[in-house]
This record gives structure tokens, C-alpha cells and sequence, in this order.
């Protein structure tokens, strides 16, 4: 049984941005900027955007982040974005999710410049996924790509069953492993909340990628001997001890025994997605410079 190291692949990118950096900089060019939008002071947030961050800096790519009270209009946000957009230092615009109540999501993310869409969530960025075309991918799926990929996991023709279909995972992840490449080509079929016989649905898996948002949902019993199994999920259980543990939406330890593959949780596909959003970043600023069409 292999294990996919998410952090191993991880650093591989990380090093090759980072050489991509250098290379910018030895020939006096500017290097990718990333901006952050951070609405209120929601704890995970604030992680998750230090995280990014801190990655963003470790390959040089530099960043700013622009953080906006709970309480502001939807206005003064969306201003800001469009301020952003026209900032020809900016190549990547990136607004933590969830946002307070009163500000639509949707309108926030139709208001960024699709070029600038570094998550991947604009709808052209999602038309342009669902028909094939070059864009911008959501960093989740573009990360189990990369695992799936540079792990040599074998997915043409294979049956791949996807548990979740959300627009940042499960969704763009069918698309992308249907497609006509070399890297994808699988048979996929995609589970949400009112499929009938899922578990034996996902027991026909060559290829299990769990995207459900429920705690070792998926058992040994779900799970065909010799198939892939990708966990995307991130849960934090409690422990009395007032610690917790990490898991995902397998239950690993009994899953591994029939796996051929599998993700950890955590160092699976958590790890890779702060870093395939940096690879977009990477891929906006030569949009933005013109060295490589979208
Ligand atoms: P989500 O938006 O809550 O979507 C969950 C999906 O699972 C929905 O399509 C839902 O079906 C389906 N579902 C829920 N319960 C089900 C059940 N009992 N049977 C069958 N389908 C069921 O979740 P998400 O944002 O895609 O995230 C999924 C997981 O990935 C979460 O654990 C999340 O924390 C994790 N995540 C990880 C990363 C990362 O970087 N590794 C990034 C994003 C998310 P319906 O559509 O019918 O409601």
C-alpha cells in the first residue's frame, strides 16, 4: 500500500515556483503578488490566510492583505475589488470564504476579474472547466490532480466515484477527471446526499476521491481492494483529554488495509491546496505578462 504524500508533492511545487521566482528576479521582473481580502476576525480564517501567506512568501511571491471590518457594506467591499482589479501590481485576488451574512458571496466573486480569479471560482473560470478550456481551476481539485498525477496513479478508463458534488471540490473535480488527457480520462460517477446505494456505488471504485464533509464517513466496507482512495476532507475531533484529533472523510486506519493508494489527512490534499492556488497565481501574473496565453 502507498501512500500519497501531499506534503512531499507539495514541496516538489513549491521548489519549482520557486526556482520560477528566482528566474524573475535574476532578470529584474517583477515577481507575482497575491492581495487578500479578510472580512471580520473568524479564527479558521485568520489561519488560513496566515497560512497562505507564509507559503506565498516561502517562494517569494510577495502578498498584501486588505482586512475589512465584519460590519462593512457589500459596497465598500466590492469597491475594493474593483480597486484591485485595476491594480496592474495585482495578479491574483483572493477573498476568504464565508463571508458575513449580508454580503452575497456571488456578487463578491462575479465582481473579480476572471484573469485575477486565482480561486478559480469566477462562473467563466467555472464555464471555462466545465467546457474544457483553459482557466482557472479551484485549488482542492487542481491539488488532486496533482497527487493523482505526480503520485502515477493510473486513471484513464478507470471508474472514478466522487463522494460530494460542491462547486470548490466535488463538481470541478468530476469535470476534471473526465476530461479527454492523459491524466484524467476516468469513468466518473458523482454522489451527493440523495444517491441511492452509495455505498455500493462506492465499493465499484477503482479511484475513491471523498469530498462528503463528514468525519470517517467512508469505511472499510465502501471501498473496493486495490482502488486509490483521495480524502479531501478536514475534520477536527475532540478529545477528552480537551486536545483533538485530525481526520478526514475515510476512516483511515481501516481504510488503508484495502487500499492500493491512499491520502493521509493531514499531509494529503490539505497540504496541496494552499500550493496549487499559489501555481495560479503563478499562472495569472505570465496571463497578466503575456508569456503564456490562458
Ligand atoms: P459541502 O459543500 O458541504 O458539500 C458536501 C457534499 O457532500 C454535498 O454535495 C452533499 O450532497 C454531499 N453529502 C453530504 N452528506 C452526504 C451523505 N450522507 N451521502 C451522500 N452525499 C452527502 O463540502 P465541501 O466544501 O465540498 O467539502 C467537503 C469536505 O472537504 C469537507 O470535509 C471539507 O472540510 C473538506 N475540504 C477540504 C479542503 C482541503 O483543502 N483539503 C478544501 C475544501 C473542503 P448535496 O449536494 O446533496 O447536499
Amino acid at each position: 500500500m502507498k501512500i500519497i504524500d501531499g506534503k512531499f508533492y507539495s514541496e516538489q511545487i513549491l521548489s519549482e515556483l520557486r526556482a520560477e521566482v528566482a528566474g524573475l528576479i535574476d532578470r529584474d521582473l517583477r515577481v507575482p503578488h497575491i492581495a487578500a481580502i479578510l472580512v471580520g476576525s473568524d479564527g479558521a480564517s485568520e489561519t488560513y490566510i496566515a497560512n497562505k501567506e507564509k507559503k506565498a512568501r516561502s517562494v517569494g511571491i510577495t502578498s498584501s492583505l486588505y482586512r475589512l471590518p465584519a460590519n462593512v457594506s457589500e459596497k465598500e467591499l466590492l469597491d475594493v475589488i474593483s480597486f484591485l482589479n485595476n491594480d496592474d501590481e495585482v495578479d491574483g485576488i483572493l477573498v476568504q470564504l464565508p463571508l458575513p451574512a449580508h454580503i452575497s458571496a456571488t456578487r463578491v466573486i462575479e465582481t473579480i476579474l476572471p484573469s485575477k480569479d486565482v480561486d478559480g471560482f469566477h462562473p467563466i473560470n467555472m464555464g471555462r472547466l466545465a467546457l474544457g478550456q483553459d482557466g482557472f481551476v479551484p485549488a482542492t481539485p487542481m491539488g488532486i490532480m496533482e497527487l493523482l498525477r505526480r503520485a502515477s496513479i493510473d486513471t484513464a478508463g478507470k471508474h472514478c466515484v466522487i463522494l460530494g458534488r460542491s462547486n470548490i471540490v466535488g463538481t470541478p473535480a468530476a469535470l476534471l477527471m473526465s476530461r479527454n488527457n492523459k491524466y484524467a480520462n476516468s469513468t466518473v460517477t458523482l454522489c451527493h446526499s440523495k444517491t441511492e446505494n452509495l455505498a455500493a456505488i462506492a465499493s465499484s471504485a477503482d479511484i475513491l476521491i471523498a469530498a462528503i464533509g463528514k468525519p470517517e464517513f467512508v469505511t472499510a466496507s465502501m471501498i473496493r481492494e486495490g482502488a486509490v482512495v483521495i480524502d479531501v476532507g478536514i475534520h477536527r475531533l475532540p478529545l477528552k483529554d480537551g486536545n483533538y484529533r485530525i481526520v478526514g472523510d475515510v476512516k483511515y486506519d481501516e481504510a488503508a488495509t484495502r487500499t492500493s493508494a491512499i491520502t493521509p489527512v493531514p499531509g494529503g490534499v490539505g497540504v496541496m491546496t494552499t500550493t496549487c492556488l499559489l501555481q495560479n497565481v503563478m499562472k495569472a501574473y505570465h496571463l497578466r505578462n503575456g508569456a503564456r496565453p490562458i
